[in-house]
């Protein structure tokens, strides 16, 4: 749970527990549980709430599931993401349905109940479960789930169920201090609605003197011993080891009088390693709609931290707007210093001009390209409007009546699980072909990745792209949906109709992430050669 202010990164602390517990040998799940009505974020702007994560059974997200994947290195399912709005809807399809015989439905128990269904489907199967509570206590919204904790509590035994509060320790500059009210107050809070924290996990700028931790332990009933400094840190990998070294998870073990084993964290260590050794540095451009709200594309940037550290690279990442075409001359200014583009997906007619012309730029210039899903129709487009010479290409998705439809919408239910509307959604297998650069990637011919869109290359200009250079590499298996294009011609130009990010791994970038960092580097080399 979280105290104090939003963004305080409960995300990244419920993954770090689930690292820390992975790593001493216990079999780990992990949930989030966001407040909001909708039933899932799938409708939601990205401005609003980011990117949606998809997992491999499909389901769309929140993207704290992301933090929990690559920090655990699980696979997770739609059993680890639930809102207020499928809460909601599961209680009155029941109240429909007559489930609750006559009673009157209501907060407590009907939806509290439904909430503990949910936390409790998952036992047995693990021997933690870590549950994050979404919203900041003392928020209306997010008092039936503190509730459903609350009961949750009293039904396990205090000794079954550990409770987590991350709060904030703010240091005001004029008084040169920390300041631990906040924190009180939020504990407070929690207290009023009947439940004690076990641990407190202070985020705070500067690190506690000693008083600090015995004061906010005074006042929030909670031992010092179990009073953590959350030091802010460069980069979130670090968290894990921070929280290691002060003993957080021996606190944990002894809660729950698990057996404590010094975690390892040896590939941590490794990559940690890894991405402080890098020195080099490479720039690649994100380019794409949401670039204001970063974490809209927040699988994409930690895919390609993993693959640059994994090559020794450090990254810097510039966002590039699309939603406003920019000239030949613009682009030039902006890409000048750039070692590589990545289109990332997108909805929406706003900026796919904006795309092809960089997708068009970036083929022209060979620069290293990279495009994910609409980053993927828009090099199609562009390709074949300016090299076939289908000069009004579209996707249907903008062009419903366009002469050359080269995307489309297929209506074969096959494909489709009908969730999220008529979305193909998460794992689909698909074969790479020999010989490709895609192959050169995986090293595997078969493959899994993870989809969320509606509209697929149009196979009956397969002819006219493939006679013009432009490769189909991977497809469904059984070659009816085209999966990754790619142009020999260029150093590295390939589009891929999934999404690679959602299953990169610090300790295991995605091999496509990792093939492209690897031809920004040499393309790099081999561009100052020839200068
Ligand atoms: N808008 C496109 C589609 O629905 C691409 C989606 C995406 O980039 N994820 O097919």
């Amino acid at each position: 749970m979280g105290g104090v202010l939003s963004s305080l990164g409960k995300g990244i602390a419920t993954a770090t527990i689930g690292l820390l517990l992975k790593e001493m040998g216990y079999k780990v799940s992990l949930q989030k549980y966001d407040p909001y009505l909708n039933v899932d974020p799938s409708m939601m702007s990205p401005f609003q709430h980011g990117e949606v994560f998809v997992t491999d059974d499909g389901a769309e997200t929140d993207l704290d599931l992301g933090h929990y994947e690559r920090f655990v290195d699980v696979v997770l399912t739609r059993d680890s993401s639930c809102s207020a709005g499928q809460i909601y809807e599961t209680v009155l399809d029941n109240e429909r349905r007559g489930m609750y015989s006559g009673m009157t439905v209501q907060v407590i128990p009907h939806v509290t109940d439904e909430i503990k269904k949910r936390i409790k489907k998952l036992d047995r199967h693990f021997d933690v479960i870590i549950t994050e509570i979404g919203g900041t206590v003392g928020d209306i919204e997010s008092l039936p789930f503190l509730e459903a904790v609350r009961q949750l509590r009293l039904e396990l035994g205090t000794k079954n169920c550990l409770c987590v509060l991350l709060t904030y320790v703010p240091y005001i500059k004029t008084a040169g201090e920390l300041k631990t009210k906040p924190s009180q107050h939020s504990t407070y809070k929690l207290r009023e609605i009947g439940i004690q924290p076990d641990i407190l996990l202070c985020r705070s700028e500067m690190p506690f003197e000693e008083e600090i931790y015995s004061k906010i332990a005074l006042f929030t009933n909670v031992p010092t011993k179990n009073v953590f400094n959350a030091i802010d840190v460069d980069c979130v990998y670090e968290v894990p080891l921070v929280y290691q070294q002060a003993g957080f998870s021996k606190v944990i073990c002894d809660h729950f009088d698990l057996e404590y084993r010094e975690p390892e964290l040896k590939l941590w260590h490794q990559f940690l390693k890894s991405v402080h050794r890098a020195e080099e540095e490479i720039n690649i451009a994100i380019c794409g709609q949401y670039v204001r709200h970063q974490d809209s594309y927040k699988s994409v940037r930690e895919a390609l931290l993993h693959a640059a550290a994994a090559n020794q690279r450090k990254v810097n990442i510039r966002w590039i707007e699309t939603e406003h075409s920019l000239s030949d001359e613009e682009l030039k200014q902006e890409l000048a210093d750039i070692d590589g583009i990545i289109l990332p997906g997108g909805f929406g007619m706003s900026d796919i001009e904006g795309k092809i012309i960089i997708a068009g730029y970036a083929r022209e210039h060979n620069i290293p390209f990279f495009g994910i899903c609409l980053g993927l129709h828009a090099m199609v487009i562009e390709y074949a409007r300016n090299v076939c010479g289908l000069t009004d290409a579209h996707s249907t998705e903008f062009a419903p009546h366009s002469p050359h439809p080269v995307l489309h919408q297929i209506d074969t239910a096959k494909y489709k699980r009908m969730v999220g509307g008529n979305m193909r959604l998460g794992a689909y297998p698909c074969s790479v072909q020999k010989g490709s650069l895609a192959y050169e990637a995986y090293q595997m011919e078969q493959i899994s990745e993870r989809h969320r869109h509606r509209y697929e290359i149009n196979n009956t200009y397969n002819p006219q792209l493939n006679s013009r250079g432009m490769m189909v590499s991977d497809t469904s298996p059984d070659g009816m949906l085209i999966e990754i294009m790619e142009l020999k011609t260029n150093d590295f130009y390939i589009g891929v109709q999934f999404h690679p990010e959602f299953k990169s791994r610090p300790q295991r970038p995605h091999p496509l992430f990792n093939a492209f960092i690897a031809a920004v580097i040499r393309h790099g080399t081999r561009h100052q050669k020839s200068h």
